[in-house]
C-alpha cells in the first residue's frame, strides 16, 4: 500500500516535477487550478450520479468502475496538489488543523451516529 509509505511532499514533489518538464507553471494559476480541480470533482461525481446510496456502495466496489473512480480521484488529488505547490501552503497542516477546528464544530457528544445537531 502505497499510501503508508508515501508522503504528501512526495507526492507534490511528483506533481512539481511533472509540471515542470511540460513548462506548464504558467498555466497554473490559483484560478485555474481550482476551476480544473472543479471540473475533475464533477467528473467524479458523474460516475455517482443519479444512484441511490446503496447502489454507490456497490459500484465502487466493481473492478472497472472502481478503477475509472480512483483515476478521477487522482486528477482531483493531482489539482490539489498543484494548487498547494503554487500556493507555497503545507497541505498536511491545513489538513490538520481543520479536523481540530471540525472536532470542535462538531463534538462527539452531539454527532456521534448523527449528521446534524437535532434530528428534523
Ligand atoms: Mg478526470
Amino acid at each position: 500500500m502505497a499510501d503508508v509509505t508515501t508522503t504528501v511532499a512526495t507526492l507534490r514533489d511528483a506533481m512539481r516535477q511533472f509540471v515542470h518538464e511540460r513548462a506548464w507553471e504558467p498555466f497554473h494559476s490559483p484560478k485555474n487550478l481550482v476551476m480544473g480541480l472543479a471540473v475533475e470533482a464533477a467528473e467524479l461525481m458523474e460516475h455517482f450520479l443519479w444512484m441511490d446510496n446503496e447502489t454507490s456502495r456497490q459500484v465502487v466496489l466493481e473492478a472497472n468502475e472502481r478503477h475509472a473512480i480512483g483515476e478521477e480521484m487522482a486528477d482531483v488529488a493531482c489539482y490539489l496538489l498543484a494548487l498547494a505547490n503554487v500556493m507555497d501552503l503545507d497541505l498536511s497542516e491545513a489538513i490538520l488543523q481543520k479536523l481540530v477546528k471540525n472536532a470542535v464544530k462538531y463534538p462527539v457528544a452531539t454527532f456521534h451516529g448523527r449528521y446534524r445537531a437535532t434530528e428534523t
